[in-house]
């Protein structure tokens, strides 16, 4: 293998799009992992939450936008976007750019000051003298302790969980309030399961009230990428802004613009439908007969046959299993995040952070599709 690749650790959304970048550039770039894993992984009948302009995968041209994908497969425009066409459309634009993703997973990664060495899973190895680590969210789905012992018959957390109809006839708590929490508790419900939901807080709906109310100046309220609610959405909209930010405001901004809730279409299929139990959280959780005693801080016990965990990511660095020890300790981190240059370039040179962990420096656009935009390019140019 020559020195001059550059290895893409992921084929989700930011893998692919970044790669679609570099290879438009001319760069040789190999890219592991499997298409589109986590969402492959969601159950059919789940709907995005993102909005239509917020959905596109950056690829080098504008041709490979969502809208061209519909357009050219004669594909009607959906909202909310099914997972099957979104998926699709991802599908597409991999064949499109990147067809020749190597579908194995890194194992290791080490650098030696020069350049990468990348273990795989299946023995080979990979030099490199530059990776971008776009491997998502996977690795940190959280669990909390109560929950970190019970065998995975009475709990899990929703991203282990494809197939909701097995829980037809049984009763399910979900936790949690944010879009996943309630868009799983609805199809638990609507599979057939009886459903609780606990939430630590209130439930929320994002209404989006002006979007609907103020017609074409809508715009002026809800920039295309659509993370947070009017006003700091703009403030999020410009990564490149963003990052110039001090912490007592990137905090506090970050926070609001990713606050659990869930989307307007959502709220006929959970409110009515399903108990909710909100302000109220689960102390233990002890295997008894056939299913679990939950315990919650409200004093009351719930005896259920599942317990499905909406509890969200909590990312970090140190948590990627296949960075090696030492490179670890040269990545410059601020909570759990590491500290990226304006090229999304970690303090090790050559080290690019792409999605949720670009997060601490760029803002909450990096969660989610549309953060692709202003990161793939920007990686790509340098
Ligand atoms: C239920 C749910 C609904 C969501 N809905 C929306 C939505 O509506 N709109 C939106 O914008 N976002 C949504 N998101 C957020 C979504 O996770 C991100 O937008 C997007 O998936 C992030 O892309 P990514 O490429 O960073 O990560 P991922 O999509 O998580 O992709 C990670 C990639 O890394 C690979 N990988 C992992 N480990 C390794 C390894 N060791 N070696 C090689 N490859 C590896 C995986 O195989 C995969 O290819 C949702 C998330 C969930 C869980």
């Amino acid at each position: 293998m020559k020195q001059d690749t550059t290895v893409v650790i992921g084929a989700g959304p930011y893998g692919l799009s970044v790669a679609s970048h570099l290879k438009a550039r001319g760069v040789q770039t190999l890219v592991f992992g499997k298409t589109m894993e986590l969402w492959k992984k969601m159950p059919s009948g789940l709907c995005l939450k993102s909005i239509w302009t917020a959905s596109s995968i950056s690829g080098p041209k504008a041709e490979f936008s969502i809208d061209r994908y519909i357009a050219l497969h004669k594909i009607p425009r959906q909202e909310p976007i099914p997972l099957s066409m979104f998926l699709d459309y991802a599908l597409w634009f991999q064949q499109q750019t990147v067809p020749d993703v190597d579908q194995t997973y890194v194992q290791a990664l080490a650098s030696d000051g020069r350049g990468f060495h990348l273990e795989l899973a299946d023995g080979r190895s990979v030099k490199a003298n530059k990776v971008v680590l776009a491997s998502g969210i996977g690795t940190f789905a959280y669990v909390p302790e109560y929950a970190r012992d019970l065998p995975a018959t009475l709990a899990g957390h929703t991203s282990t969980h494809t197939d909701l109809s097995v829980f037809k006839g049984r009763k399910v708590v979900v936790i949690g309030n944010g879009q996943s929490a309630l868009e799983y508790a609805a199809l638990l419900n609507e599979a057939g399961a009886s459903v609780e939901l606990i939430a630590r807080g209130e439930v929320r709906w994002h209404t989006r009230v002006l979007y609907d109310r103020t017609g074409p100046a809508r715009h002026i309220f809800y920039p295309p990428g659509d993370v947070g609610p009017p006003g700091i959405n703009w403030v999020v909209a410009f990564p490149g802004f963003y990052r110039h930010l001090p912490d007592r405001i990137k905090s506090p901004v970050h926070r609001r613009a990713v606050l659990p809730g869930g989307a307007k279409w959502l709220r006929p299929r959970v409110e009515g439908q399903l108990q909710i139990t909100e302000k109220a959280q689960i102390v233990k959780a002890t295997p008894q007969g056939q299913g679990l005693c939950l315990e919650l801080d409200n004093g009351t016990t719930r005896e259920v046959d599942y317990l499905m965990l909406g509890t969200g990511y909590q990312p970090g660095v140190q948590k990627l299993p296949y960075i090696d020890a030492s490179l670890l300790s040269k990545i410059q981190q601020r909570n759990g995040y590491p500290v990226l240059d304006k090229s999304y370039e970690a303090s090790v040179p050559g080290m690019y952070f792409a999605g949720i962990l670009a997060g601490y420096t760029f803002g909450p656009t990096c969660r989610f599709v549309s953060g692709t935009k202003a990161l793939a390019s920007r990686i790509a140019r340098n």
